[in-house]
Parts: C-alpha cells; sequence; structure tokens
C-alpha cells in the first residue's frame, strides 16, 4: 500500500487572506506523517499565494477544475497549461461541475487528457445520482463515466490517474457534512472492486492495480477511519469538513493510524 491521499477540497471558500491564515492554523495542529499525503484544492487564486507559503514537503496544491485547451479565447477559464508546474493534482468532472455548470462527458474526457499531458494527475470524480442508486444504475453510472473519462488515455497514463468515488447523493452542501447521509464503507469498498474492474478491462491487470481509487461524500473526522478501513481504497477526497482544523487533522491522524 502507497501513502493514503487527502485531498481537502475547499470549493468556493475562503478568500486569499483567509486561506492564508487557515493553512497557517492547520500547520500548527496536523503533522507531516510519511505514510500520508495532504493535498490542498482551493480557489484558483489561491494557488499561487499558497504555494508560495506551504511546506511543499508538506502538503501538495490541487486545482479544483481545468480547461483543456493550452491557450486561447476562452474568457474566465483556466488551462492545464497555466496550472502546470503550480499543482500536482487537479479534481476533474466533479459533481458540481457536472451537475451545476453541465459540463458533459466530452468535456470531462479532454479536461483528463489536457491534465495528462500538462503533467498533471487526474482525479477524476465519478458517482451515481439518488435516482440512480434507487433504479440500481450504480456500477452502470461508474462504468460509463470511467470509459468515457479514461478513453484517450494509454494504459501508461491511466496508471497514474486517481478515481474518486463520489456518489451524487453523499456530498454535503458544505455546513451539513456531519449530519449529511454518506455511502458506508461497504458501499465505498464495491464501488472501488466496481472501478478497478472496470479499468482491468479497459487498459490490463497492471494498470488497474495502481490506480488509486478514493472515497468522497461526507466524510469528516468522526467517519474517516471506517472509510479507510476498506483496503481497495487509497485515500478520502473531502469537502465541508476539510474547512475545519480539527476535522482535518483528525482524517490525517486516522489515514497515519491506518497501518
Ligand atoms: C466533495 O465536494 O468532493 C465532497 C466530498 O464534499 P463533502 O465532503 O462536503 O461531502
Amino acid at each position: 500500500m502507497g501513502k493514503t491521499l487527502i485531498i481537502a477540497n475547499w470549493k468556493m471558500n475562503f478568500t486569499v487572506h483567509e486561506a492564508s491564515v487557515f493553512l497557517h492554523k492547520l500547520d500548527k495542529v496536523v503533522q507531516n506523517h510519511r505514510n500520508v499525503e495532504m493535498v490542498i484544492a482551493p480557489t484558483a487564486l489561491c494557488l499561487q499565494p499558497l504555494s508560495i507559503q506551504i511546506d511543499h514537503a508538506k502538503y501538495k496544491l490541487a486545482a479544483q477544475n481545468l480547461y483543456w485547451r493550452d491557450e486561447g479565447a476562452f474568457t474566465g477559464e483556466v488551462s492545464a497549461h497555466q496550472l502546470r508546474g503550480l499543482v500536482k493534482y487537479a479534481l476533474i468532472g466533479h459533481s458540481e461541475r457536472r451537475y451545476v455548470f453541465h459540463e458533459h462527458e466530452k468535456d470531462i474526457r479532454n479536461k483528463v487528457q489536457a491534465a495528462v499531458r500538462n503533467g498533471i494527475i487526474p482525479v477524476l470524480c465519478v458517482g451515481e445520482t439518488a435516482a440512480e442508486r434507487t433504479d440500481g444504475e450504480t456500477d452502470m453510472i461508474i462504468h460509463n463515466q470511467i470509459v468515457s473519462g479514461l478513453a484517450n488515455l494509454t494504459a501508461d497514463e491511466a496508471k497514474t490517474v486517481v478515481v474518486a468515488y463520489e456518489p451524487v447523493w453523499a456530498i454535503s452542501k458544505g455546513k451539513d457534512f456531519a449530519g449529511h447521509a454518506s455511502a458506508t464503507p461497504g458501499d465505498a469498498a464495491k464501488a472501488a472492486r466496481s472501478i478497478r474492474r472496470q479499468i482491468q478491462h479497459l487498459f490490463g491487470r497492471e494498470t488497474a492495480q495502481e490506480v488509486r481509487v478514493l472515497y468522497g461524500g461526507s466524510v469528516n473526522g468522526s467517519n474517516s477511519a471506517g472509510f479507510l478501513t476498506v483496503t481497495e481504497l487509497d485515500g478520502l477526497l473531502v469537502g465541508g469538513a476539510s474547512l475545519h482544523v480539527d476535522e482535518f487533522s483528525k482524517m490525517v491522524k486516522s489515514a497515519h493510524d491506518r497501518r
């Protein structure tokens, strides 16, 4: 087992100043463990200043989104090419991008490819809605999103990818992360096996074994240890709870205590 990956998706929270103060506080509480990789995904505006502030041996940075064209007349977008060297990871196909901003599978596929082309590790988010879950379509949705999202990659490129299983119904609105419904560790294990099965089918066994799989959806300091008992998971993608120093440090501790 490699390092356990904990990605903090701050979404559209924190000004540049607030992000800096938060990280300063976090840094006093959270330790750097050799077996845990801590990744912060702030708004694009905070990436440059945080990159100057952070200890890069302790934290890595991720973009929450990117655009797949390298440059040009694309108002409001930030390209993978512009993010190159600034971030290690980029979230792609997050459910808020899919369902609030109506991102299509084709955009997601292009973004995954652009990230890889620019040396950024894509964190491809997949997962079913509540209605799809009720209709027993979870496996099919995961299958479709994996096949489509990774279609432009070679087997070697696909090995580097991180896939986050994030059932849409389990994702909190931010402040409600503690009371919100989450999947069970059993659901996450089943989805992780399904993700690896699809990847094996597409790229072979070796790639399927190397791809890292995360769970995300209302994870917090109280339930993270339960998810991390799932051996099929390589870590967690956390939204709401990652905006609280104590919650984040509990999750990091549970990742450290994992083995
Ligand atoms: C997310 O947005 O990726 C997420 C998992 O959010 P939350 O932890 O708040 O459900």
